[in-house]
């Protein structure tokens, strides 16, 4: 050791250690202050699964904390996710029937038809969105009407079970109606289908719905993390998959040009789906079309992951989820789709950290 009192001249002339990151970080005061990326309440949106019934609240079992909820059910749930601070759910429907088309979709007294009117009735003031497709109420479990299916005269040159595109968006347009006129705040396309977000526009403005937001699944992949989900809205198609649609897990610059056609086609919202393998994607969608607000849909098999894991005391559960959460905002989403919202408030609210 040195007594010498100007023994750090030297350590001053390398720029290293005249520059110290670590000042910024002494304090939880001063971390709090130069904190680049913050979770709040306003970020979340709660999806929520709704069934026929009364007083339903039935386990899925692979999202242990989700549930199917009959309307009832579904209203005092949303009414958690809104004292919260939570600004908005997203409504997944069971119907009680399913066949070739779908009809219940776009029934007026459908499932997700009743749980928009009861939710807007008890909570006025909370965003109300309706994910928009065939699969939960299709007999086949498909995103569409298929080639050779009962309505529709089969088109020689495509296999038997395409999920045939133009005619499905028709069908789309009408439930896409059918969730505003039931009281629906934003309409939420989730089929992947070439056109549908102008489909869906066509069929809002036509019923002058001129003024109900569309939130566009612009990039979604097949993706293997969708697994509990399937569970739980009982969806899984019964034959083949959906890989002629939604994008294969690889491509990005696919994932760009599928955002700027749903820019064009008058979508107000972006989505990427899922998040947590495709930040990068994220990223890029947030560089490249920096005009809407962007939605990352955190989904099942993220969450059940995590879920699994906490289970097995492996990791903490809070500080992977809101670590989770962070990266996905940091990555440029500025809402996230999750099932972890209320707890993840909750935990924001304890450490003080809420704004
Ligand atoms: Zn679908």
């Amino acid at each position: 050791m040195s007594d010498n009192p100007f023994r750090t001249d030297r350590q001053r002339t390398d720029a290293g250690l005249h520059t110290r990151p670590r000042r910024l970080r002494s304090s939880p005061a001063l971390r709090r202050m130069v904190r680049e990326t913050r979770l709040a309440p306003a970020n979340f949106i709660y999806p929520l699964f709704v069934t026929h019934g009364r007083q339903v609240r039935a386990p899925i079992g692979s999202m242990p904390g989700i549930f199917r909820l009959s309307v009832d059910e579904a209203v005092l749930e949303a009414r958690r996710a809104a004292e919260l601070g939570i600004p908005a759910v997203l409504l997944f429907g069971i119907p009680a029937d399913k066949d070739a088309v779908g009809i219940e979709n776009y029934a007026v007294d459908g499932i997700v038809q009743q749980a928009i009117g009861a939710i807007k009735a008890a909570l006025p003031e909370l965003v109300v969105i309706t994910d928009v497709c065939l699969c939960e109420y299709t007999d086949h479990g498909h995103c569409g009407l298929l080639n050779g299916g009962p309505l529709d005269g089969p088109h020689t040159h495509l296999p038997v079970g395409y999920v045939l595109n133009d005619e499905t968006l028709a069908v789309v347009g009408a439930v896409a109606r059918s969730h505003a006129e039931a009281g629906a705040d934003i309409i939420a396309p989730s089929g992947m289908l070439d056109g549908v977000v102008a489909a869906v526009r066509d069929a809002l403005d036509d019923g002058d719905f001129t003024h109900i937001p569309i939130m566009a699944y612009a990039v979604k992949y097949a993706s293997a993390y969708y697994g509990p989900f399937r569970e739980a809205a009982d969806g899984a198609p019964k034959f083949g998959d959906r890989r002629t649609h939604q994008m294969d897990p690889a491509n990005v610059r696919e994932a760009l040009r599928e955002a700027l056609l749903d820019v064009a086609e008058g979508a107000d919202f972006l989505m990427v789906k899922p998040a947590l393998a495709y930040l990068d994607v994220i990223h890029q969608v947030h560089v490249r079309c920096p005009d809407l607000p962007l939605v990352a849909y955190n989904v099942s098999g993220e969450y059940a992951m995590v879920k699994a894991a906490a289970a097995n005391g492996w990791l903490d559960e809070k500080s992977i989820v809101l670590e989770t959460l962070t990266g996905m905002r940091r990555a440029g989403a500025d809402l996230i789709i999750t099932y972890h919202a209320l707890d993840a408030v909750r935990w924001l609210q304890q450490a003080g950290v809420n704004e």
